[in-house]
């Protein structure tokens, strides 16, 4: 897509701090980390996110996010990351071709939470209901 920014960096080369790359997905550092090591994991075709993002795909990206990971959490030096994809505006996606975000933590890396909010079972059982026969 031309006015895609990460289909430029795919297709124009454009500068990126790349650190791994298969056949059908590139990794590379964030702009800008909310956390040391912080890395996107892009699939090297357009797809908007994961609504339309292809099962065949899934295999491949399940292990090179992996792969990618065990370099990046052995190069900063920690066990734990959140993997993450933002879908759509409100969930907070800026870029919109599918990206799959790995954010490194560490003991004291101020990053919030989401916070967790209360409900009673009885809400919990009809929402279940909804979305089953949605
Ligand atoms: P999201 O909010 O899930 O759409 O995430 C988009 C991410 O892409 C943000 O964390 C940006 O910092 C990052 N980003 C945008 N442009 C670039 C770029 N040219 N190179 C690296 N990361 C980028
Ligand atoms: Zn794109």
């Amino acid at each position: 897509m031309e006015s895609c920014i990460f289909c430029k960096i795919i297709k124009k080369g454009i500068p990126n701090f790349s650190v791994n790359e298969s056949k059908n997905f590139l990794a590379f550092l964030d702009i800008n980390p909310r956390t040391k090591g912080h890395v996107l994991i892009i699939p090297k075709k357009h797809y908007t996110n994961l609504t339309d993002f292809p099962s065949s795909l899934a295999k491949e990206l399940i292990e090179f996010s992996q792969g990618t990971a065990k370099k990046v959490l052995k190069a900063v030096k920690t066990a734990d990351f959140n993997f993450s994809i933002n879908n759509g505006k409100n969930a907070g996606q800026e870029v919109f071709h599918a990206h799959f975000h790995i954010i490194p933590r560490f003991n004291d890396d101020k990053l919030a939470h989401w916070p967790k909010s209360h409900s009673d079972k009885e809400m919990l059982k009809r929402l279940a209901e909804e979305i089953k026969k949605a």
